[in-house]
């Protein structure tokens, strides 16, 4: 375990079996739809997700990137802008956005808002962790990988001032490193 974690929280393994457990969730919704989604990653954290479970998805999705300046320190602002935007139009598209975690909900409700206007035909969220006991609006994933505690969380895209990204597995950043 990484010297600055208190415990690791979801290991490598339990990412990599859910990962597989989802994709098939996604694949039987969507062919049930009888549509192929189109995978918009929010970068940085989500695109780490993104890779493992799109390989789980047995369909020939497409995907694209939003980056989005929303989070400083250990708390969301809530006040959300684009980066960098998509490069397509998703005009009448049915979407499938890749969140790395849920807590707060205000930039799932952000996100989707800016994807609804763009003129997609319907946002699904699937989101590697969810902290619902921290929720602040009526907002949820519609895949979820892991329901976690309200912890500071990092690892498998989750950063603590753009480090431990590239940790394979997740887990709880000691106190004493940002209080
Ligand atoms: P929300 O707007 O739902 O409060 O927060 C969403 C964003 O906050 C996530 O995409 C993530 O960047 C960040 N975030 C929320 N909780 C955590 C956490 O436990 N660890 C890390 N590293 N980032 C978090």
């Amino acid at each position: 375990m990484h010297k600055d974690f208190s415990e690791i929280l979801v290991s490598e393994e339990q990412i990599y079996q859910r990962c597989v457990e989802m994709g098939k969730e996604i694949t039987d919704y969507y062919t049930a739809k009888g549509s192929i989604p189109l995978l918009v990653s929010v970068l940085k954290g989500s695109s780490f997700f993104l890779t493992e479970l799109s390989k789980r998805i047995n369909m020939d999705v497409e995907v694209d990137f939003m980056c989005m300046e929303s989070y400083h320190g250990t708390e969301s602002t809530g006040d959300v802008h684009i980066v960098m935007d998509l490069d397509r139009s998703i005009q009448d598209c049915d979407i499938l956005l890749i969140e790395d975690i849920v807590d707060t909900g205000k930039t799932l409700k952000k996100v989707k808002g800016i994807l609804n206007n763009k003129g997609a035909r319907d946002v699904k969220v699937a989101s590697l962790l969810d902290k619902p006991s921290r929720r602040v609006v009526d907002e949820k994933a519609d895949f979820v990988g892991f329901v976690i505690p309200d912890k500071f969380v990092v690892g498998f895209g989750l950063d603590y001032n753009q480090k431990y990204r590239t940790l394979p597995y997740i887990g709880v950043l000691k106190e004493e490193l940002y209080k």
